[in-house]
């Protein structure tokens, strides 16, 4: 459960989207929006109030310990119950999962494979077949498949009916509710920090944008946040993106991610996509000097921040800074970072702190020197990197102190309605 967040599981709805084309009866338990306590015995009424034979866990970076123990009490409880693991995680550490709690792991590209898995009750000969899947042999071996090629397109269209069931709990604080879309996996780039640029195999590939377009039209819902790690590596595409919105009268309003660079190559349309509806950019600024943006292999610098965050102000759309605050950081590099934000008028902010999580660059290069590396610490609010320049402690109190300095004047001007005003240069 968060208090910042509760969105709509899309990974999840498109599996669901896929067993319900195949006649395969499945529901979503999507604990972001339930209360924090009684999980399990929430959990597993559910399943047997339901009669569930499989369940599958859709993990992530910070979830790994608590959906590895919750399905090792499963198994004790419901030994009937087989259990499957999916999900970022999974895509990318699928070995740490052979565990003798969990009987599939899907890591593949893509849901053709595990269609047919499904299809197919689990047959030996097809699980033997399919890609991307990991499962036990009849000695209790694990067999870890060969993962299929990048894919551009899921084969299914997500079903959004968890999203209109808890549609009164999802939102975005200060922004109210969203609805996910996706038009493309994984990102070109290669900063890192970032396990995402190692999705799809890494390689970056567009949905073709008729799709997409049907897959907005289709969502009855005012906002939509396009979860791309960055919607304008593509200019032309973007382009033609705003001329099928505007062509076929689509009045919604969009949140997307943009790199700074790619902000700045498309400053000449960025008032085309204010009249498409883009009123959010989520900008990774990550750093305001420029050693740091090289450390993280950005390959940006801060002049190219600056420039990015001014061209979306004049043209009326929210910069959303999205910074990754590093171990490194002296007293000094904190006090830089406020007054960057002020310099640059920037209102929406959000901080997290440098995380070499597992599958990226950083994990390989920072792996000998980590701290209390946990999962449910794999939040960005954890250090799991000693600071090099003061202790712990005053460093979490230096992070915290980012937020009481930037949400007070945040928080003022959602109360006075006037966030999204780009050109108010005053306080409140
Ligand atoms: S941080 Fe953003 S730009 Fe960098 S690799 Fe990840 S998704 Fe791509």
């Amino acid at each position: 459960m968060s208090i910042v967040a509760k969105l709509e599981p899309l990974g999840l709805e498109y599996v669901s989207g896929m067993l319900k084309s195949i006649d395969i009866p499945c529901d979503i338990h999507d604990e972001f929006h339930m209360p924090r306590f009684f999980r399990y015995k929430r959990l597993i009424d559910r399943i047997i109030k339901g009669g569930y034979s499989h369940i599958g866990f859709h993990v992530n970076a910070n979830t790994v310990d608590y959906c590895i123990d919750t399905a090792a009490r499963l198994r004790q409880d419901l030994p009937h119950v087989k259990i499957l693991v999916g999900g970022p995680e999974v895509e990318h550490n699928y070995k740490d999962f052979c565990n003798d709690c969990i009987d599939y792991i899907f890591y593949e590209n893509g849901l053709v494979s595990v269609e047919r898995v499904f299809k197919s009750g689990f047959d030996t000969k097809v699980l033997e077949e399919a890609t991307g899947i990991g499962f036990k042999d009849v000695h209790g071996k694990w067999i870890l498949n060969e993962k299929g090629p990048p894919i551009c397109q899921y084969h299914v269209k997500p079903d959004r009916s968890h999203f209109y069931k808890t549609i009164k709990s999802n939102f975005i604080i200060g922004k109210g509710s969203f609805a996910i879309a996706k038009a493309s996996f994984s990102c070109p780039y290669r900063c890192s920090f970032c396990y995402c640029t190692k999705m799809n195999s890494g390689l970056y590939t567009e949905m073709d944008l008729d799709l997409v377009i049907e897959d907005i039209k289709s969502i009855n819902h005012q906002r939509i946040w396009f979860v791309d790690d960055d919607f304008l590596v593509n200019k032309e595409r973007v382009l033609q993106f705003c001329k099928k919105i505007r062509e076929q009268g689509i009045k919604k309003q969009f949140m997307i991610y943009g790199r700074a660079d790619n902000v700045v190559k498309c400053k000449d349309i960025l008032s085309i996509l204010y009249d498409a509806g883009v009123r959010d950019v989520l900008v990774g600024l990550e750093a305001i000097n420029d050693n740091f943006l090289q450390d993280y292999n950005k390959e940006t610098t801060k002049k190219v921040n600056e420039d990015a965050i001014r061209v979306l102000r004049d043209n009326k759309i929210v910069c959303n800074g999205l910074f990754v605050v590093s171990h490194n950081s002296t007293r000094q590099d904190f006090k830089d970072l406020i007054t960057f934000i002020k310099n640059n008028r920037l209102l929406w902010v959000v901080f997290g702190i440098f995380t070499p999580y597992k599958g990226s660059d950083a994990y390989d290069e920072y792996n000998q020197r980590l701290v209390k590396f946990r999962s449910k610490r794999l939040d960005g609010i954890h250090i799991t990197i000693k600071p090099q320049h003061m202790t712990s402690l005053m460093f979490l109190v230096r992070f915290y102190m980012l937020y009481v300095k930037t949400y007070s004047k945040l928080y003022l001007r959602i109360f006075r309605k006037n966030a999204y005003v780009t050109q108010n240069n005053k306080w409140w």
